[in-house]
């Protein structure tokens, strides 16, 4: 049997966002292989063998790998448009555009959406697609292929839409499946893709879009497939007064009521925005296990409103973050996300007391990591988990006289990553991708997203 490689990382500050929140000012990690063998602080111990790489990370700070729970990868192709609108105005602009999606679109839109989170910390990934119009290929052959190639951590959620505008929906009718198409190429999706072992790149979850684009049925009868196949169930919900309106009209309750009723809360469950929820919802949330993947840009770009992650933690709910699609957060960045979830959080009635430093963090990390079903692998950095970090630079102009690195990551500039590591292979150097040409991403990106909207503007 070969010999396992490791690689020694010495001298900087490490966050581990373990249980207790452990923290050296000055330490070392031994990655071994695909893992995590040892940390703690000062040097590593002497006489390791098969070290085949000792990195001198001095004015750094290791943390775990971001987490991303919830994104649309083929926004990237739509960015910067109803700039000035909610979200139900801002779907019904963007839809026709999205319906004429094809392979080679999502195939670009995916590395441009992926390379931009890889290049800030994000470790692991997940994309909610769910705009499969008819004849457009092999989507989600399409998503898997770029992040295997990227090196990143994926969760494809394999969405659905079958309300169309007939049916009383929002997507216009070329743009959504029958259920039956639906749930057939989501089985095969999950029998094709996902991967159940520990140290799995690709992981598969059901996930119909949204009480307003998907039936009743479908909902239903999604919640049943992921539990015969044993893969997790994400959807959108409570993210606007409008869809709260929508429930109480056509289902004669709120979204979580609504939820509920189709078997759709449970430790397998996570759920993007959950802005608007009374006290009964978020105890609701709590009881069941079900987690929120926070999207603090989003939900301001789109003028939904300040979720309630102060209490959502309180009550024990698991929260992770979210970029959200990067047609309502162009950016399309995580790190960020840390500083915006403290921000808006403290813009809520909890005010200073609502979010502290470390807790953004932690959502960022082992908070996502939870809300994907991988916080036994991912997450944090402690023995015998996956090697997942990043090494962020700190003793430049924009953090050296932050007083503490943590706080220097989550309310300081966007700090430069040096280092990032999935499974202990390196997959980010001094800020750029080792994995592919951003500069080629770029062109390819910026050409698809102008065949898309000559395609559009054609009708
Ligand atoms: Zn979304």
């Amino acid at each position: 049997m070969e010999a396992v490689r490791r690689t020694v990382i010495e001298n900087c500050a490490i966050a581990t966002v373990d249980a207790k929140d452990t923290e050296y000012a000055s330490g070392h990690l031994v990655l071994a292989g695909r893992r995590i063998e040892s940390l703690g602080a000062g040097r590593a111990p002497e006489g390791l063998e098969n070290v085949v790489r000792r990195i001198d990370a001095t004015g750094h700070l290791a943390t775990p790998g971001l987490v991303n729970t919830h994104h649309h990868f083929y926004q990237w192709l739509t960015r910067g448009l109803a700039t000035d609108r909610n979200l139900f105005d801002w779907l019904v602009a963007l839809y026709p555009a999205w319906a004429r999606l094809d392979e080679p679109m999502v195939h670009a839109a995916a590395r441009g959406s992926l390379a931009m989170m890889v290049r800030g910390g994000v470790t692991t990934a997940a994309d909610h697609h769910y705009v499969f119009p008819r004849g457009s290929g092999d989507l989600s052959g399409a998503l898997v292929q770029a992040a295997r190639d990227l090196g990143v951590r994926f969760t494809l959620a394999r969405g659905s839409m079958d309300l169309g505008e007939k049916d009383g929906g929002l997507p216009p009718d070329f743009a959504v499946e029958t259920i039956e198409d639906a749930l057939a190429a989501t089985e095969e999706t999950v029998r094709r893709h996902h991967d159940p072992s520990f140290d799995a790149m690709t992981r598969v979850a059901v996930a119909p879009c949204s009480p307003f684009s998907v039936s009743t049925e479908l909902m239903r009868r999604s919640a049943e497939l992921a539990r015969g196949l044993g893969v997790r169930l994400h959807t959108h919900g409570s993210e606007t007064v409008e869809e709260v309106k929508f429930c109480h009209e056509r289902f004669g309750r709120g979204p979580t009521d609504y939820f509920e009723s189709t078997g759709w809360l449970g430790e397998d469950v996570w759920m993007a925005h959950c802005v608007h929820m009374d006290d009964s919802d978020v105890a609701a949330f709590a009881r069941t296990g079900t987690g929120v993947a926070h999207c603090p840009s989003s939900n301001a770009r789109l003028a939904a409103g300040i979720a309630r992650v102060p209490d959502l933690l309180a009550a024990g709910v698991p929260v992770g973050l979210g970029v959200d699609g990067t047609a309502s957060n162009e950016s399309g960045e995580l790190h960020t996300e840390l500083r915006n979830a403290l921000l808006v959080a403290r813009l809520g009635p909890h005010r200073e007391a609502a979010l502290t430093v470390r807790q953004a963090l932690r959502l960022g990390t082992h908070g996502g990591a939870r809300v994907l079903g991988r916080a036994a692998e991912t997450g944090s950095l402690e023995p015998g988990k996956l090697a997942d970090l990043v090494l962020w630079r700190m003793d430049t102009l924009a953090h050296a006289s932050v007083a503490d690195p943590v706080a220097a990551l989550v309310l300081g500039a966007p700090a430069p990553v040096t280092a990032s590591f999935v499974n202990g292979r390196q997959i980010v150097e001094g800020g750029r991708l080792r994995t592919a040409d951003e500069d080629e991403i770029a062109r390819t990106t910026r050409a698809q997203a102008r065949r898309l909207a000559e395609i559009a503007a054609r009708g």
